[in-house]
């Protein structure tokens, strides 16, 4: 389970296995262009029901999957999420002046490493916690239930502290702690991404960072656009922003040569036909890409989370992971 970081409780380890097997290169972003689409969106930034259509994709992907019981524990925490974001006060925009100088030197509005992290009872991080917890004592197996009560117990600063370990990906936090914290981070920057207009974040030209937060990607997605092309963006871990990055080049490394695709083939091929693994022979970095054209339910963090098994085979090919899920994460 993701409770511990035992390898013999990785929920991947309990995964069906299945091989994987490289797949044809989708339309390069000179092929889109010389076909005359319209320029896409270079930002989207989350919808206001975005915990409602994640939790539902993950129930749905839970059914007959080998991690039923993480899936289902998962989508029962996203379902807490959205009451959690439900129940909070609107967020207020950041003054003009802050907008104005993010803008000019192209920093990230809501920044996740320097940001403010609430933990108290009265702070948007400390209520969204607790309303994550309360809920979660509901459906949580034995174990989490006993990391519940701890961090229950623990006081506000000792919370942000772990947060922000989470935040800045660094060891030495409770990695037990993983989702719930990592649960309630997204609910406190959601919350604020959706104050935000598009026109008050400066998107660099293909950054490898989320231009609102700062944060990675979890995985890119491809969304169909105007023209009916598909259009790809990296989708933020943890504000759930939405940025703009041509196909066929590496998210991290912006590496354009030598770039390969691979998905699962056998049991998981027609299920997880929305997930392929894009592959970076630069930097041997591996990011998973959802295509919502291949899948319309497709919803780029459960789906991440319920092929766990693809990212197990394209570790074993000398590839690592540069997506970051907040519910399974390490440093
Ligand atoms: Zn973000
Ligand atoms: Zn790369």
């Amino acid at each position: 389970m993701v409770f511990s970081d035992d390898n013999d409780s990785d929920p991947r380890h309990s995964a069906m296995t299945a091989p994987i097997i490289p797949i044809k290169s989708v339309l390069s972003a000179e092929e889109i262009a010389a076909q005359g689409a319209p320029v896409p969106d270079t930002l989207r930034l989350p919808a206001a029901d975005l915990f409602v259509a994640r939790a539902a994709r993950l129930k749905s992907l839970a059914n007959g999957h080998a991690m039923a019981e993480f899936l289902n524990f998962c989508a029962g925490l996203i379902d807490a999420q959205q009451q959690a974001l439900a129940a909070l006060t609107p967020a207020a925009r950041p003054d003009e002046a802050r907008i104005a100088l993010c803008r000019s030197h192209d920093m990230p509005l809501l920044d996740a490493q320097g940001g403010e992290l609430d933990a108290s009872p009265n702070g948007v991080f400390g209520q969204a916690l607790a309303t994550l917890l309360k809920a979660a004592q509901g459906f949580a197996p034995a174990p989490a239930r006993d990391i519940i009560a701890r961090l229950q117990a623990l006081p506000a600063d000792q919370v942000a502290k772990e947060a922000r370990l989470i935040l800045k990906a660094e060891s030495g936090f409770d990695t037990g702690y993983a989702p719930f914290l990592g649960a309630a981070l997204q609910v406190d920057w959601t919350h604020r991404a959706l104050a935000l207009t598009k026109g008050d974040v400066f998107v660099r030209e293909e950054g490898s960072l989320c231009p609102v937060c700062g944060s990675h990607p979890v995985a890119s997605v491809v969304r169909i656009g105007e023209g009916g092309h598909g259009v790809r963006y990296a989708v933020c871990g943890l504000c759930a922003s939405e940025w703009h990055v041509t196909r066929i080049k590496c998210v991290p490394c912006m590496n354009t040569k030598g770039i390969a695709y691979s998905a699962l083939e056998g049991e998981g091929a027609e299920r997880f036909k929305a997930v392929q693994v894009e592959t970076c022979d630069e930097c041997k970095s591996a990011l998973k890409l959802v295509s919502l054209e291949k899948d319309h339910n497709a919803e780029p963090f459960a789906d991440d989370l319920a092929t766990l098994m693809l990212d197990m085979l394209v570790d074993d090919a000398g590839y690592h992971r540069a997506g970051r899920n907040l519910f399974y994460f390490a440093p």
